[in-house]
């Protein structure tokens, strides 16, 4: 699935004076695709307008995308019209979420990634063995809510080691945590030593919450950074892996790393002085907008790209099983 392939990007003679370094692996995983696609296959099949709770991933140019081809994006289930068609998104929703998508008698669609999915089996199953689960992540955002709402007499939040010395157990030896899949993996990391500092016992989840994109995206960043002068970040502000790479390419030694949708909100002034400028995306970000910021720097007397790859990634996730089904009724019907 996953391959290091570990190549140490030197800048040649010929980039010794301006470069530009383009992280590789970057932008869309496969569960972001998945999701962008099931939206897309839902209005071809059903037609306009497909219901979505929530933004389907966290980029506001495929929102609006979307929204231009028939998707109506809602908050929450009571905006659906009853009897509409609503798909759920990449970032997962509580039992009560389907459980109110069934009172009100909504078609539903879910498009949550089979990695967060693999976390919400992780949460029933700690808290079938009566585990306390301590739930690495940041407050109010969606992938841990609907986590959280497996379990929630079982799940308690924690942001990191700050949070450590307040956490309250039934019982100390029987402690387990989880983690949001979008997270810092060094940060994580070091929230875990805390915690295990106070519950030596600490269960570990049975394999990496933080999915193979978020450490992939991370590590590709690292490799680049202490060569940067500026490293740009598209991505929008609510996605939490891209945020998060802003902060591991400052913390690996780029000079100044900033997030942006995309190009029109790149400040010139951040050029200024600057040789080497790297380019990397969120998981969430259509490779176009990133051809638009390397435009842009080509503009402005930077030379063309290269491409450093750290890892190589294959995943791909099939549809959700209800629009397979459904796709598949279609394909027969037309014979
Ligand atoms: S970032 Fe990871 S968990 Fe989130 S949709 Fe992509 S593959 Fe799935």
């Amino acid at each position: 699935m996953t391959t290091h392939v570990g190549m140490p990007p030197v800048l040649s003679a010929e980039e010794a004076d301006k470069a530009v370094l383009l992280a590789a692996p970057r932008g869309y995983c496969a569960g972001v695709d998945r999701a962008v696609v099931t939206v897309e296959e839902a209005l071809g099949l059903y037609g306009a307008p497909v219901y979505v709770r929530k933004q389907i991933v966290h980029n506001k140019h495929v929102v609006s995308d979307l929204e231009s081809r028939g998707a109506i994006f809602v908050e929450e289930l009571d905006e659906v019209p009853a009897g509409a068609t609503v798909v759920f998104s990449a970032h997962g929703v509580s039992p009560a979420v389907h459980a109110q998508a069934s009172e009100r008698g909504l078609k539903t669609i879910d498009a949550t990634c089979p990695l967060v999915t693999k976390v919400h089996h992780e949460a029933k199953r700690f808290a079938a063995d009566d585990y306390d689960i301590l739930l690495i992540g940041h407050a109010g955002h969606e992938e841990v809510e609907g986590t959280a709402g497996e379990a929630p007499e079982h799940i308690q939040l924690v942001e990191g080691p700050q949070d450590v010395a307040g956490i309250t157990v039934r019982d100390p030896k029987r402690v387990a945590w989880l983690s949001q899949t979008t997270l810092s993996v060094d940060e994580t990391l070091e929230t875990v030593a805390a915690i295990r500092e106070r519950f030596p016992d600490l269960l570990d989840p049975p394999s990496d919450d933080i999915c193979y994109a978020t450490q992939n995206r991370q590590l590709a960043v690292k490799e680049i950074a202490p060569q940067s002068d500026l490293l740009i970040v598209v991505g929008s502000g609510n996605s939490s892996n891209s945020v998060r790479l802003v902060e591991v390419a400052l913390e690996a030694g780029a000079r100044a790393s900033y997030r942006v949708d995309d190009a029109s909100e790149i400040d010139e002034a951040w050029l200024e002085g600057v040789r080497s400028v790297s380019v990397t995306s969120g998981a969430s970000v259509p490779e176009e907008l990133v051809q638009g910021v390397l435009s842009f720097l080509a503009e402005r007397g930077y030379p063309e790209a290269r491409a450093v790859h750290s890892a190589e990634e294959s995943l791909i996730f099939s549809l959700p099983k209800e629009l397979r089904r459904d796709l598949k009724a279609a394909a027969a019907a037309k014979g």
